[in-house]
């Protein structure tokens, strides 16, 4: 499957779409959800045209990917959700019910998550 360029993500990316920006540079963006299932739920995509996480796995640098996962930590502590706790949730194609198909990380927080609860699962 070929990276969709059209794909919400990537028209954020070109500042075509507004986003509620949290953290910028030149290889990471991180945004609020534009429906949020947590009082904190925060997006975190890396620039480069990855689809999902195989892809980022399989084809991101060994800096690339760990200059990815150290700013997600970043980004968690700047949003003050490390200290009680958050959930970081990748949906990983279709089995997984990804919708947009630009690699990223939820970071979830700001309340307790019930047990067995998912990203996309825990108001309904
Ligand atoms: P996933 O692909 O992992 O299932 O989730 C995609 C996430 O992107 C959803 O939580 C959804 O609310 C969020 N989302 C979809 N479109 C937009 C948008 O245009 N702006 C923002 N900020 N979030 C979006």
């Amino acid at each position: 499957m070929a990276y969709d360029n059209e794909n919400i993500f990537a028209k954020i990316l070109r500042g075509e779409i507004p986003n509620n920006t949290v953290y910028e540079d030149e290889n990471i963006l991180a945004f609020h959800d534009i429906a949020p299932k947590t009082p904190v739920h925060v997006l975190v995509i890396p620039k480069g045209a990855y689809i999902d996480m195989d892809d980022f796995a399989a084809n991101g640098t060994a800096a690339e990917i760990g200059n990815f996962f150290a700013k997600v930590g970043e980004i968690a502590r700047g949003l003050g959700v490390h200290e009680q706790g958050y959930r970081m949730v990748t949906n990983n194609g279709e089995n997984a019910g990804q919708i947009v198909p630009h690699f990223h990380v939820h970071i979830m927080g700001g309340q307790k998550i019930k047990e067995g609860s998912m990203a996309r699962g825990m108001n309904n």
